[in-house]
This record gives structure tokens, sequence and C-alpha cells, in this order.
């Protein structure tokens, strides 16, 4: 599941995405909170994810699932310039 996800660039760890908030806000629209980043050194991006169900399937407004990941792989490959 976390495949995509590049180890610390800190202390090699593994990385990992949690989501750790969802709701909707009362008008068709879902959202999800994710945390992706290294549990060890405490270092973290939050992204929200925002989405309409269309016919049962979700369409993302934002999606902050792919925006974590993207964020913390970019980190990873420029790891020394934080
Ligand atoms: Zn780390």
């Amino acid at each position: 599941m976390d495949e995509k996800l590049k180890p610390c660039p800190f202390c090699g760890g593994e990385a990992t995405i949690r989501e750790y908030a969802n709701g909707h806000k009362g008008n068709g629209t879902f959202m999800a909170s994710y945390k992706c980043g290294c549990e060890k050194c405490k270092i973290f991006f939050e992204c929200t994810s925002e989405f309409v169900l269309e016919q049962g399937k979700p369409k993302f407004i934002q999606n902050g699932y792919d925006t974590a990941t993207a964020k913390w792989n970019e980190r990873s490959e420029g790891s020394g310039t934080r």
C-alpha cells in the first residue's frame, strides 16, 4: 500500500501515511486528512482530501493523499536541503 513512499531522508527509516481525521461538510463534500512522514523523526506533511460521491464513486476535488506522498518524496529526493 505504501510502496510509493520513499524512506526518511534523515534516519533512513520507513515512512508512513495515515488517515487521522475524516468527515463531511454537510453539502455532499467529504473530507479526509492524511499525515505522511516519519514516526521516529516526527516529521510529517499534513494534507486534506476533499471529494464528492458521484454514482457511488469518489470524485476528488483535492487529493490530499497524493499531495502528501508527492511532497514527502520531493523532500526525500532533495535530502540535505531541508
Ligand atoms: Zn526519520
